[in-house]
């Protein structure tokens, strides 16, 4: 029992596991976060275990098509492109991140554009 009067269970109710492996680091997630994550991580121990749900193309990075938020047009502003992103988000997004993103994606554009992929190597497209 924790000193607020839950009791926590002692183990979890799974079965237990068919297999077992071991590694430096577990990367949990086969999008772009954990496939970065799992790049980098190889750099400074030898053994990175990726794993996934279901197959290693699920989740919503094969969707995305390269476009990075921006405010182009003279009649819009990144502060107008924060307030709609964070209504889209219906308060689950980064305020600051997103912050970041609207105001340096337009600069983050230009500098990767047209050839250069960005430091992760992911294309930035032109439109969407
Ligand atoms: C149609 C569409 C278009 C988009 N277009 C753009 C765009 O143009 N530009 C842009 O910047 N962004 C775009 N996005 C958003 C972008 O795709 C996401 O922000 C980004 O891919 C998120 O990456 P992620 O690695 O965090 O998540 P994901 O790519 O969703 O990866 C999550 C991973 O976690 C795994 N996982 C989930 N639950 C579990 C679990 N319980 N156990 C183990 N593994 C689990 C999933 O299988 C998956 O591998 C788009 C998204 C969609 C859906």
């Amino acid at each position: 029992m924790t000193s607020t009067g839950v009791t926590l269970p002692r183990r979890l109710s799974a079965p237990e596991p068919g297999w077992t492996v071991s590694a430096d680091v577990v990367v949990v997630g086969s999008g772009i976060a954990g496939l970065t994550c799992a790049l980098r991580l190889r750099e400074r121990v030898d053994r990175v275990l990726l794993v996934t749900k279901t197959v290693l193309s699920a989740g919503s990075t094969q969707w995305a098509q390269g476009g990075i938020a921006a405010a182009l047009d003279p009649e819009d502003t990144p502060q107008e492109h924060l307030d709609d992103t964070l209504v889209a988000g219906v308060g689950l997004c980064d305020v600051e991140a997103v912050r970041a993103l609207v105001t340096e994606g337009r600069t983050g554009c230009a500098s990767s554009w047209p050839s250069a992929p960005s430091s992760t190597g992911t294309p930035a497209g032109r439109s969407s």
